[in-house]
């Protein structure tokens, strides 16, 4: 009997312990350093399958040679770290003194993305809003956030969910809202190869869905935050 891949026993684990491990999903409590290796290692055996499935000539061209090993860390490191990683650090400051922040705070973070039907970029950029409750994390933990839900395999409605779950659960805010507009090399590249292709999603929590003043509010300060840096 061939001996099991680790691939596959923590599939098995997994399943056993009813973990979802959707391309969207992070499942960093099964990864340490070293397994990681491993999985790479691993993935890279299977890509070189794949490029001999191809047909492409691993052997002679030059540009070949190395390529299933650059695919395997690249999927583990870069555009799926967020599967693999664990949530990053975000040290919340309180807000609970006299003056404390009360406003609407919006932030706009670059998104990298690949879609998980056809492992294709998904580029744009995301419109984080809260109100500010009783702890706040710095600017920088917003994109931070975003982007850890976004290196995964990743469909744009089910990332704008994500990002307000998680933002949610860093600040403790209850009124969130997400705005994303990307591009899709899944319909620039191939399928009906729109170049033009922007895809808008909103997720509204709290006031953002209830109160309209917010929402309105959101939404200029969207529009404020394009006029200032167009795409
Ligand atoms: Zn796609």
């Amino acid at each position: 009997m061939t001996e099991k891949n680790l691939a596959q026993v923590l599939r098995e684990q997994m399943k056993a312990e009813g973990k979802r491990f959707w391309a969207g999903d992070n499942i960093s409590e099964f990864i340490t350093d070293e397994i990681k290796h491993k999985l790479i290692d691993e993935a890279t055996e299977a890509f070189e399958l794949v490029l001999d499935r191809l047909l492409i000539d691993r052997e002679t061209d030059p540009n070949s040679q190395g390529t299933a090993r650059r695919l395997a860390k690249m999927y583990f490191n870069e555009i799926m770290s967020g599967r693999y990683d664990p949530a990053p650090c975000a040290t919340s400051f309180p807000n609970d003194s006299q003056d404390r922040y009360e406003g609407l705070l919006v932030v706009r973070s670059e998104l990298r993305s690949m879609c998980s039907h056809h492992h294709q970029p998904v580029n744009g950029v995301a419109y984080i809003g809260i109100i500010a409750a009783s702890k706040l994390i710095g600017l920088s933990k917003y994109t931070r956030i975003a982007q850890w839900c976004a290196r995964r395999g990743t469909l744009q409605e089910e990332l704008a969910n994500d990002i307000a779950r998680e933002i949610s659960k860093a600040t403790g805010a209850t009124d969130v809202g997400v705005y994303i507009q990307a591009t899709h090399g899944c319909c620039e590249n191939r399928g009906i190869m729109a170049h033009s292709s922007l895809t808008q999603t909103t997720v509204l929590m709290g006031a953002f869905k209830n109160d309209q003043s917010t929402k309105k509010e959101f939404f200029d300060n969207i529009k404020l935050q394009q006029d200032f840096a167009p795409r």
